[in-house]
C-alpha cells in the first residue's frame, strides 16, 4: 500500500490518517471546508473508542482534557426519580480494559488534528471538495491505491460504489445546547451522564470538564426537512421543542426554555448498502453507516472503522480480498450496534405499562448483570 486519499476530516478521516501512519502509510486528506470547525456540542466516548485513542498514543493527552463519569443513569423525565445506573469511571477501566469519558467535540478535533500537523506521513488538504475521483488523481497526480470516502452522512464519494446505500430520515430529531455550569439548574448532575426518559423522547446530560458546562441533547419524533446537517434554533424550532417536552417535569420544561442557542438536528441514518467496490474504494464513518444516536455510538463505529481499515489493509491479503473482508466484519458489529440502539430507543420511550415492565425490570437487575449486557459492545478491541 503506497498512496492513501481519505476525504473528509471529521473524527473517522483524521482517526484513518494517523491509524495509516502508524503502519508506516502515508495518506493524504481532503476536506471540503476552509476551516476546520466543530459545533459546540459534547460526546460521550466509549471504551471501545477510547481503546483506539488509545492505541494511537492520543489518549494520555485527552485524559487530561476529558471527564470520566461515575455512573451512566437512567431518570424518569416526568417526575426526575432515578430509574436505574451503571458504574462506569469504577468499573470502566477494569472491566472494559479502557475508560468512558465525555469532552468537548471541538477539544476531540483540535487535538486530532495536532497529532496530523506533526505526523510527516500525512498531509491534510482544506477547501478541497472532491467531487469526482478526477479532482483527487489531479491533486496526487495519480490515482491512489485506496481511495476511502469519510465524507459524512451526506457523502458523495458513495456514488462510486455499486449498491451503496442512502441516507433515509429516522423520524428522529435532536436539539442541542451547551450550559455553563454556573447557569445550570440543579438537577443536572456533574458527576453522571443522565438519559431523561419519557414517551417518544428522552434527553442526555453530561458534563464536558473541558468547557467547564453541560452538554444537553434532546431528542423526539420530529418532521423531515430534507438534506440539513444542522440548523441554528430558530424560535419555531424552539416552541417545537417545547411543546415536545409539554408533559415532562417543571424543572425540565424551564431548562429547554431557556436553553442558550440550542442547534436543530434532524437525523438521518445509513441502513443498507454495500460499503466498496470491491476494488479499490471504501466508505468509512457516517458515509457509510450513520446511525442514531441511541447508543452514543456513531464516532465510536467511525474510529473503529478507521483504525481497523488501516490494520486489515496494509496486511499480507490482496488489497481487494481485504476490503471484502473488512466490510463483512464491520457491518457484522455495526448492524449489531445499530440493533443496541433500536433497543435503547424502545427502552427510553415507552410509555404506559412497557414503562412500568421497564422500570420494574431495570429495578431487579443486578447492575453486574446490566454492565455484563454491555462486555460485547465497550470491550471491544479493535484490531488495528
Ligand atoms: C445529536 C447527536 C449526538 C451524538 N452523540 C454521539 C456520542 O455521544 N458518541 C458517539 O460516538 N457518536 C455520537 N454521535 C454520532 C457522531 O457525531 C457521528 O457518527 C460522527 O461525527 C461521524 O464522523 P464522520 O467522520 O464519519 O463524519 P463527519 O463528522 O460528518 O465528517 C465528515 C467530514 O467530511 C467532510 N466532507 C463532506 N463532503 C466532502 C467532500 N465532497 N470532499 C471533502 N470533504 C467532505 C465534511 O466537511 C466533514 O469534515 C452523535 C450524533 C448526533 C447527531
Amino acid at each position: 500500500m503506497k498512496s492513501v486519499a481519505i476525504l473528509g476530516a471529521g473524527v473517522a478521516g483524521l482517526v484513518g490518517a494517523l491509524a495509516f501512519a502508524r503502519k508506516g502509510v502515508a495518506s493524504v486528506i481532503l476536506e471540503r471546508t476552509a476551516t476546520l470547525q466543530e459545533v459546540g456540542a459534547g460526546l460521550q466516548l466509549s471504551p471501545n473508542a477510547t481503546y483506539v485513542l488509545g492505541k494511537l498514543g492520543i489518549a494520555e493527552q485527552l485524559a487530561g482534557l476529558w471527564r470520566e463519569p461515575d455512573n451512566i443513569c437512567l431518570v424518569s423525565g416526568q417526575t426526575l426519580a432515578p430509574i436505574t445506573s451503571i458504574a462506569t469511571k469504577s468499573i470502566a477501566r477494569s472491566r472494559w480494559g479502557s475508560p468512558y469519558a465525555s469532552i468537548h467535540r471541538a477539544t476531540l478535533q483540535k487535538v486530532l488534528l495536532e497529532r496530523v500537523a506533526a505526523e510527516p506521513l500525512i498531509s491534510l488538504h482544506l477547501d478541497m471538495d472532491c467531487k469526482s475521483e478526477r479532482d483527487v488523481a489531479a491533486l496526487l497526480g495519480g490515482k491512489p491505491d485506496l481511495t476511502i470516502g469519510a465524507d459524512g452522512v451526506w457523502s458523495k464519494f458513495r456514488q462510486f460504489i455499486p449498491q451503496s446505500g442512502a441516507p433515509e430520515f429516522t423520524g428522529m430529531v435532536a436539539w442541542r445546547f451547551i450550559i455553563p455550569e454556573r447557569d445550570a439548574p440543579s438537577f443536572l448532575n456533574p458527576r453522571n451522564i443522565t438519559a431523561y426518559v419519557g414517551a417518544h423522547a428522552h434527553i442526555v446530560a453530561y458534563p464536558l470538564k473541558d468547557a467547564g458546562a453541560f452538554n444537553v441533547v434532546a431528542l423526539s419524533t420530529g418532521n423531515n426537512p430534507g438534506e440539513t446537517w444542522a440548523a441554528d434554533c430558530n424560535p419555531a424550532f424552539r416552541s417545537e421543542m417545547t411543546s415536545q417536552f409539554s408533559g415532562w417535569h417543571r424543572d425540565i420544561r424551564t431548562l429547554l426554555s431557556y436553553a442558550p442557542k440550542p442547534t436543530w438536528w434532524p437525523l438521518f441514518g445509513v441502513s443498507h448498502g454495500r460499503w466498496t467496490d470491491g476494488s479499490s474504494r471504501i466508505l468509512i464513518g457516517d458515509a457509510a453507516h450513520a446511525m442514531t444516536p441511541f447508543a452514543a455510538q456513531g464516532a465510536a463505529m467511525a474510529i473503529e472503522d478507521a483504525f481497523e481499515l488501516a490494520g486489515v489493509v496494509t496486511g499480507n491479503a490482496p488489497l481487494a480480498d481485504a476490503l471484502l473482508f473488512f466490510e463483512r466484519n464491520r457491518q457484522h458489529r455495526v448492524s449489531r450496534v445499530r440493533s443496541r440502539g433500536a433497543f435503547n430507543k424502545f427502552a427510553y420511550h415507552a410509555r404506559g405499562p412497557v414503562r412500568v415492565a421497564r422500570d420494574l425490570v431495570l429495578k431487579m437487575r443486578r447492575p453486574e448483570n446490566v454492565a455484563a449486557d454491555l462486555d460485547w459492545l465497550y470491550g471491544y478491541k479493535a484490531p488495528g
